[in-house]
């Protein structure tokens, strides 16, 4: 279920999106204030925000910056609601990196088209990128081979890493132990299928709430889950 955070200080306008979000099938998380929403977005990361311009803390603008000055968050689209008559073109500069916006006010029918097109946009982009990759709370970086879950590094051998990826690539499909041997080991001799159940153990252990995401196929081998949960 994709997650979405609400940061608007107008309660009738927040309750109505919270209703109506629900209602199409996003966990719903608001926040009134800059500064609570910026503590949510980085607690449990968003799949989107929808960030209010005018805020009575801090503005608008600002809470995008920070969201896309934070590694975790920087990928998190940004849809931001203004109101007639704000510097719109300011809002979805570049410089800000808000991914588009709308103007109040709108209907919640336009806003949810909006959203589920910057979610695609979004999926997209992620799939494609072949260096950066986030799935759920873990984030790679292939090029430096460093990961991450909820922000937190893990210290992952190179097999570790080589395991979590290919599973990674191969996401929603079974894996058997032979072929994992084939590819990520790259031997077939001297190795049994018992050390693909170890390394994948540990790799669970490292992994903590992320080690949910790669599943036992009974008698089979392992399938990493085809969307975070
Ligand atoms: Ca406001």
């Amino acid at each position: 279920m994709p997650r979405v955070l609400v940061i608007e200080d107008e309660g009738d306008l927040a309750e109505v999106l919270r209703y109506n979000l629900a209602a199409a099938g996003f966990e719903v998380a608001i926040a009134s204030r800059g500064a609570d929403g910026l503590r949510l977005a980085s607690e449990r990361i968003p799949d989107l925000v929808l960030l209010d311009l005018m805020l009575p803390d801090l503005p608008g603008t600002e809470v995008c910056r920070s969201l896309k000055a934070d590694a975790r968050t920087r990928r998190v689209p940004v849809i931001m609601l203004t109101a007639r008559g704000e510097e719109i073109d300011r809002v979805v500069g570049f410089e800000l990196g808000a991914d588009d916006y709308v103007v109040k006010p709108f209907s919640v029918r336009e806003l949810l088209l909006r959203a589920q097109a910057v979610l695609r946009r979004t999926a997209a982009a992620t799939a494609s990128d072949p260096v950066l990759v986030e799935f759920g709370a873990l984030r790679l970086d292939r090029a430096a081979h460093r990961a991450w879950v909820d922000g937190r590094e893990l210290e992952l051998t190179a097999l570790e890493f080589r395991l979590l990826t290919t599973l990674l690539d191969r996401r929603d499909r079974v894996q058997t132990r032979a072929r994992l041997l084939d590819d990520v080991w790259g031997i077939t001799a001297d190795v049994t299928t018992r050390t693909v159940d170890t390394h994948v153990k540990r790799l669970r252990e490292k992994l903590g709430r992320a080690g949910d995401y790669i599943e036992t196929v009974r008698g089979v081998g392992y399938r990493l889950v085809g969307a975070p949960p």
